[in-house]
């Protein structure tokens, strides 16, 4: 019944032609078979959506980058639909739908661990589409056909539409020889969609990071000329968007290219100049040091955490803030404490840090001060900190991007850790043993003078 129904409605949609609808374009219809698409490559939970939605007399397919990915023979992250249905006749389809309300009104459908994107097919009317006097998008929850949901995406290669109803592809925009190219192309012109959505931007960087194309030229053009306008994107909006750019497994490809079109001074503003004063320095060689790392572990699906990366990318404004504030005279834990607040300000102005993020970043940074602390009962507590094995990394990783002097300290740490405890005792007492309390002092004596804040 409800493929009848389907079938009925399919022969009443009128059918669009560029003469009657304002130039809107006909696909170029790869049939099954001609692609590499097959049901099986399908999540389960998308087959299911897309077959709930069939059955009950909508069209439903999938789109963006669950569709490149698999015409790529890439293994996609997660699967889009898109549809006639409006949000409403979706979630009654499905008992486990809830309409998502941001900026797009979606529905997410869930299947076991499994969350399925379901959109409805969008208008890019450029009547019915707000802007605001900077040609940004403010809203556009006007529902459309296809053929106008197609072009108000970004990239002709996220633009494709796998149709479930006979399993063909559909290329409004020229996708396929874009994929076959290995190349991001806007679709219409680059800087009218850059104004629109200046995030756009970030993702081009971040398609030709993780699938090695190449940003077509016009488009790379534009990327240079609309780069301010990340300027004005929410902060909240800037760490979602951050969170992929640099979890995505490519991170630092990405941070390069984020600095090479002058994108990566809109994320980290203190960073970015920092990295400028010194082309190859500490700073540069810190990043990259912790984007390898953070690249190594998502390859080895090992969990990350955002706090580690944003650390490390802020640690040298902090630094420098801290040692300014021990100059004008205040104790280095003190200036540390203070530096963090300010440096923490300043960042999320740009891009907000949820607190469960900010509060261990805080701990990674203060607890350098601490490492340094190897005799008495202090390593011991410090070690006892939650954030230990965090901080003890970041050490390590300083040290291997360039702060030679800590490695020792690294290293002590490393074999703390693997010792028993009459070992731990013994090398807080120092090697030695004999006259314990004037070797315990010694350190503490030659700490109080003139370090650098922070700097080991
Ligand atoms: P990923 O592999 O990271 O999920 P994706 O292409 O699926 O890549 P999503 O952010 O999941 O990216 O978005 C799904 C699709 O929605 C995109 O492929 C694109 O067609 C469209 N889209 C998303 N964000 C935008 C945007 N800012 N402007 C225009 N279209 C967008
Ligand atoms: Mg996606």
């Amino acid at each position: 019944m409800a493929r009848m129904l389907s079938r009925i409605r399919k022969l009443f949609r009128p059918q669009v032609t560029a003469a009657d609808d304002g130039g809107l374009p006909r696909p170029r219809v790869v049939p099954r078979g001609e692609h590499g698409i097959t049901p099986s490559r399908i999540s389960p939970a998308a087959r299911r959506v897309l077959e709930g939605l069939h059955e009950a007399g909508f069209r439903a397919c999938l789109v963006g980058g669950g569709v490149r990915d698999l015409l790529l023979g890439r293994e996609p992250k997660d699967f889009d639909v898109t549809t006639d249905a409006t949000p409403e006749q979706v979630r009654k389809l499905f008992r486990s739908a809830r309409i998502i309300g941001r900026r797009f009104r979606i529905v997410h459908v869930r299947f076991g661990r499994e969350i399925v994107e379901v959109a409805t097919f969008r208008a890019n009317d450029p009547d019915a589409v707000n802007t605001d006097a900077d040609g940004r998008i403010i809203s556009d929850n006007v529902y459309g056909t296809i053929e106008t949901d197609a072009l108000r995406r970004d990239f002709t290669v996220n633009a494709l539409y796998y149709d479930h109803a006979d399993g063909s592809v559909l290329d409004f925009a020229g996708g396929m020889a874009d994929l076959e190219a290995g190349r991001l192309r806007l679709i219409g012109d680059p800087d009218v969609r850059f104004r629109e959505d200046p995030v756009r931007m970030l993702r081009a960087v971040r398609f030709a990071a993780k699938l090695g194309f190449v940003i077509e030229p016009a488009v790379q053009e534009a990327i240079f000329r609309q780069a301010p306008m990340l300027e004005g994107i929410a902060p909240a909006r800037l760490f979602e968007e951050v969170l992929k750019l640099f979890h995505a497994g490519y991170a630092v490809e990405t941070f390069e290219q984020l600095r090479h079109y002058g994108l990566f001074r809109y994320l980290f503003p203190m960073t970015d100049a920092l990295l400028d004063e010194e082309e190859q320095g500490f700073p540069h060689m810190f990043a990259i040091r912790a984007l390898e790392n953070t690249d190594r572990r998502i390859n080895a699906g090992k969990p990350v955490t955002p706090a580690f990366l944003f650390a490390v990318l802020l640690w040298e404004p902090l630094r420098a803030r801290a040692q300014a504030l021990q100059e004008e005279g205040l104790p280095e834990a003190q200036a540390l404490q203070a530096a963090a607040s300010e440096v923490l300000a300043e960042q999320s102005r740009h891009i907000s840090i949820p607190r469960r993020f900010s509060l261990p970043m805080r701990e990674i940074w203060l607890l350098q001060a601490r490492l340094r602390q190897t005799r008495g009962k202090r390593p011991f507590r410090t070690l006892e900190q939650p954030r230990f094995r965090a901080a003890y990394d970041f050490l390590c990783l300083r040290a291997q991007a360039g702060e030679q002097e800590l490695e020792p300290l690294c290293q002590w740490w490393t074999r703390f850790q693997e010792v028993d405890e009459a070992e731990r005792e013994r090398m807080t007492r120092g090697a030695g043993g004999g006259k314990k309390k004037s070797r315990r002092r010694r350190p503490r004596k030659r700490r109080g003078g003139t370090r650098k804040p922070a700097e080991s």
